[in-house]
């Protein structure tokens, strides 16, 4: 069951064939993910944030996908930490900001593009200067774009984070904590951090009707936005009943498959054709 390697510095390791197994994985989907973002492959799909009250859309997540020829479709929440942990999310980023950008300039104009920004790329002072290069390239407005990061992210070197967030913020692009409730939460975060909008975790509107904690915790995360001047979105919106008890609530803004699945850019631009049709935004598509 177990058998014994030695480690690049020469130390015994003792493996189970499971783990020796899971590492080949891991590599195998390194190398295919290589491959994919020097060859343009990862794709940006789209999922409508939406006015809770109109249920109009006023911005869209953008979410990577990518489909490898042999190993099919391989989840962001499995290529991501590898990206991560291998050193590729630098330019797999750059390429689906890049690709994003394009998609969303021919979108009418009070229409805001959201991008995950991962820890590590928030200790890399590059990380600016690349978000700012793309958008000069694409020609896309910075103050249409925003930012979401975890509280993770910030963690690491909040220093360093809070340098590339200012740089960003100078030129318009707005900052918002996503996956709130979750993880390393801390309340003294949103002191020292000011950020300008606030994403409730899907954890709390999943049990937001059968659960009395969820229910506090969103009112008491409404109130707090409403005191910090913070815009905020519930994330995982998936039934009307949970859409009716946040706006009873007084939540803002939503997200989640009531609303729409993430999509490619064709189809967000088949979605905006039709919500629009007969509407005065038609003129801007
Ligand atoms: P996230 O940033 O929290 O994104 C929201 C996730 O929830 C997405 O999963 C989305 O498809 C899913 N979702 C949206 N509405 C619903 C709903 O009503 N019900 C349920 N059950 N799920 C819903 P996805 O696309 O699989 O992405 C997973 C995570 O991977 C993201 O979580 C984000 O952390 C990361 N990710 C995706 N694309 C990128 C990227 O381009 N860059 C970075 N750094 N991370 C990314
Ligand atoms: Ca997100
Ligand atoms: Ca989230």
């Amino acid at each position: 069951l177990y058998h014994a390697k030695r480690s690049g510095r020469g130390r015994v390791v003792v493996y189970t064939r499971e783990m020796e197994e899971a590492a080949k994985r891991v590599t195998r989907i390194e190398q295919a993910l290589r491959r994919a973002v020097s060859a343009g492959e990862v794709e940006p799909h789209f999922q409508p944030i939406v006015d809770l009250n109109s249920r109009r859309t006023i911005g869209f997540e953008t979410l990577a996908r990518w489909t490898d020829r042999d190993l099919g479709v391989v989840p962001p929440s499995v290529f991501i930490p590898i990206a991560e942990e291998r050193g590729i999310i630098g330019p797999l980023s750059q390429l689906v900001l890049r690709k994003a950008t394009e998609a969303a300039r021919s979108w009418p104009k009070d229409l805001f593009l959201s991008f995950n920004l991962s820890p590590s790329q928030l200790v890399d002072q590059n990380t600016g200067l690349h978000i700012l290069a793309i958008l000069e390239r694409t020609g896309f407005d910075p103050r249409r774009l925003e930012i979401e990061i975890t509280e993770t992210g910030l963690m690491n070197d909040p220093a360093s984070a809070e340098k590339i967030v200012e740089d960003l913020r100078r030129v318009g692009i707005r900052v918002s904590l996503d996956d709130f409730g979750t993880g390393q939460s801390s309340l003294g975060r949103l002191r020292e951090f000011h950020f300008d909008k606030l994403k409730i975790d899907r954890a709390f509107v999943s049990s937001i009707l059968d659960d009395r904690p969820s229910e506090h915790i969103i009112r008491a995360i409404l109130a707090m936005c409403e005191g910090l001047g913070m815009d905020v979105v519930a994330e995982g919106i998936e039934d009307e009943a949970q859409a009716d008890r946040l706006v009873q609530f007084g939540c803002a803004g939503g997200q989640g498959y009531l609303f729409g699945k993430p999509a490619d850019a064709d189809a967000t631009l088949g979605y905006l054709r039709d919500s629009y049709r007969g509407a005065l935004h038609a003129k801007a598509i």
